[in-house]
């Protein structure tokens, strides 16, 4: 595989462009022609330039290869090839305030996670700054968006893999699409989630990046958490604790705590006691969601009535909470549904 020119960014732009013996502004026209998702080779540079930059870099390193709408609610996923032919997936959400881009930072995912379906097959690989920054600017430009005008406002490091996993290419696409000439979407309007990796969630407090940090919690015990999730094994709840804490120390930003509600595993009256004793007086907030369920998994989701019955009890012990609406579950919205059903069909169909 060659490179990926948008992992650039515009002073490393420049610096190629001395490199080839082109004037620093060749650099620019790059930069913008990049943001605005285009092809390399529909860059209006010189025939010249083109041809070696295209020796090293790849042409388009992420194209969207399949469009699904939801017909609930509009919400579209958008299957991804990269250049050497792994798959991902993202979703792209239409709310009031603006539009969400939901995107993957790894290939698969190592952290095992027993709900989630991007835990299927384990990690393939992480992706580079550029190919998570490119599921962006695709989909920015297939949904009508420029750079002035934008399709996408919003991001979450919500789909496939664990951010903190491949934590140097996500600080550099954080950085890299907030910056200036770019799409320039401000961190603030960014929201990363981790499913706990406390000396990267430490390593984060300081980098100064006005990130919303979310962290899938799932469950207010060691023990309950260890048997969804198994880096519970490796970083304990009150090692979380403390990584958020020294994380509002350091930004001054309050954290969200996801929490997938579970049939029989985490949605019952003390659940919602004991994480409202877990989180109460902290600066935070609880982000409830019912199950996404997931084929090739045995778990089930809440159903409303406890969901709703979950909401009241963090809500009257003083809890800040919502239950968000599950959107675009028709089409799989869950991490790393659409990529497993794509691969199964494909496995199917090679056996035919
Ligand atoms: N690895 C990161 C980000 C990826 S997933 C993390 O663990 O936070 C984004 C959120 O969706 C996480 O809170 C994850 O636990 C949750 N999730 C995964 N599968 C789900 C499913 N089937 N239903 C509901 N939520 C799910």
């Amino acid at each position: 595989m060659k490179g990926v020119l948008q992992d650039y960014n515009l002073a490393e732009l420049e610096e190629l462009a001395l490199e080839y013996g082109e004037k620093k502004y060749r650099a620019k026209q790059l930069f913008e022609g990049l943001m605005q998702g285009k092809r390399i080779s529909d860059i209006p540079v010189s025939a010249a330039l083109r041809e070696k930059i295209l020796e090293r870099f790849e042409d388009e390193p992420v194209k969207i290869r399949e469009t699904f709408v939801s017909r609930d609610d509009g919400t579209k996923k958008f299957l991804f090839e990269l250049a050497d032919g792994n798959l991902i997936e993202g979703v792209f959400m239409r709310y009031k305030y603006g539009n969400t881009q939901c995107v993957s930072t790894q290939v698969g995912c190592r952290m095992g996670c027993k709900f989630c379906a991007s835990a299927l097959g384990g990690l393939v690989r992480n992706l580079s700054a550029g190919e998570i920054l490119s599921q962006i600017l695709a989909v920015n430009r297939s949904e009508g968006g420029t750079l002035k005008d934008r399709a996408v406002t919003n991001v979450v490091l919500m789909g496939s893999g664990e951010p903190f996993d491949n934590y140097e290419n996500v600080i550099r696409f954080i950085k890299n699409v907030s910056s200036e000439g770019g799409i320039c979407i401000s961190p603030r309007n960014i929201s990363l989630s981790t499913c706990g990796l406390v000396p990267q969630m430490k390593k984060f407090a300081e980098e100064g990046l006005p990130v919303n940090l979310t962290i899938s919690l799932h469950a207010s015990s060691d023990e309950e958490r260890r048997r969804t999730m198994p880096v519970a094994n490796a970083y304990s709840i009150p090692e979380i604790m403390d990584a958020c804490a020294y994380y509002f120390k350091k930004t001054g930003r309050r954290y969200i705590f996801e929490y997938t509600l579970i049939a029989g595993e985490n949605c019952d009256k003390e659940h919602a006691e004991a994480l409202a004793r877990l989180v109460k007086g902290k600066p935070c907030h609880v982000n409830l969601i019912r199950l996404n369920e997931v084929k090739e998994r045995s778990l089930t989701a809440a159903d409303e009535k406890a969901a709703y019955r979950f909401l009241g009890i963090l809500e009257k012990s003083g809890v800040s909470a919502t239950l968000r609406r599950s959107l675009g579950s028709d089409i799989g919205g869950a991490c790393g549904q659409l990529r497993v059903a794509y691969l199964k069909d494909k496995e199917n169909n090679d056996e035919d």
